[in-house]
């Protein structure tokens, strides 16, 4: 199984389901990312991983639907509406499907297993959890909620903390925690560590299993050469743990993992942890493959 954010986790998630069986791997994803725009419930997380793995994400974005559309928004736009947060015409089908069901009282993991069958997603996608979870950022112009912070303010303010508003009552999904017990291999994505996989460990007992494994957990670091390959991560890392190498990751999941997958650019500093050298790029069919092998060499190596 692994635990996903968006870009980092979708990459990590195909690359595990393009080397072993597709229908063996269980996702569980990050909701504290989702907002309410519009109206409608978005869970950008667990679109990115819907999208990507069942080809129909826009590679140069990183995010939304390949062969977008924007007309909708652009109505939006025209009237004075919400158009910040940018949803494509296809984007919206699912946010409206989404929405309706959730309206309806059918949970989050119920409604994302119905659209991913009908995406033809092959592995498991499990929200975290079912209830609500949202990221908060404390930074120097206040406590932003993360979609201000993260795309309308393009993560520009720097975090001095990161809270997840309900984190605590949350469950997890239905399957999550049996997954986690069920797995052969627990991994964790190259997702941003603070505001990717922070708002899932957050979920009361996610974090609890995965301490209590029976089974190797392997992380695979965001950073290549120190920086992230995208987004904010490198910056927080910096700023909430003092710098940008393999250490740092780390420290980040203390107690949580047994190894750690780190770029050729990284292997000579200190990572406080049994690591796996490769080339952690996730771009194309040949670097997706070499990282999911170093993940799953690691079962056998700390067996
Ligand atoms: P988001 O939810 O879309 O912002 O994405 P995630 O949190 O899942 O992933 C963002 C992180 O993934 C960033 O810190 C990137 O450095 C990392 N990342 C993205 N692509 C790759 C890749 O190909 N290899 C590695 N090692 N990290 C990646
Ligand atoms: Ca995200």
């Amino acid at each position: 199984m692994v635990l996903a954010g968006g870009l980092g986790g979708s990459r990590l998630a195909l690359a595990l389901a393009e080397t072993i069986d597709p229908g063996e791997l269980t996702i569980v994803g990050n909701v504290g990312d989702d907002v309410e725009i519009l109206g409608l419930h978005v869970s950008p997380d667990l679109d990115t991983i819907l999208y990507t793995l069942t080809g129909r994400l826009d590679e140069a974005k990183g995010w939304g639907r390949a062969g977008e559309t924007w007309n909708t928004l652009e109505t939006v736009a025209e009237l004075g509406g919400e158009s910040w947060f940018r949803l494509g015409d296809f984007d919206l089908g699912v946010h409206l499907v989404r929405t309706e069901a959730l309206r309806r009282g059918e949970p989050l993991s119920a409604v994302t297993a119905r659209i991913a069958r009908a995406l033809g997603l092959e592995p498991t996608l499990l929200p975290a959890t079912d209830e609500r979870l949202r990221t908060w950022l404390a930074t120097p112009a206040g406590e932003l909620p993360f979609q201000e912070w993260f795309v309308a303010r393009g993560h520009r303010d720097g975090v001095d903390g990161v809270r997840f508003e309900g984190g605590e009552a949350a469950r997890p999904a239905p399957g999550v925690i049996e997954a986690l017990e069920a797995a052969d291999l627990i991994a964790i994505a190259p997702s941003n560590p603070f505001v990717s996989v922070g708002p899932i460990l957050a979920v009361a007992g996610i974090r609890e299993a995965l301490e209590g494994r029976a089974v190797p957990a392997v992380a695979v670091s965001p950073l290549i050469g120190g920086e992230a390959v995208r987004g904010p991560a490198g910056r927080m890392l910096a700023h909430l743990r003092g710098g940008t190498g393999p250490q740092h990751v780390t420290d980040c999941y203390k107690g949580l993992i047994d190894a750690l997958v780190i770029d050729e650019a990284d292997a000579d500093a200190e990572a406080g942890v049994r690591t796996i050298v490769t080339r952690t790029l996730m771009e194309d069919a040949e670097g997706r493959r070499r990282v999911a092998e170093a993940v799953l060499e690691s079962v056998a190596a700390l067996r």
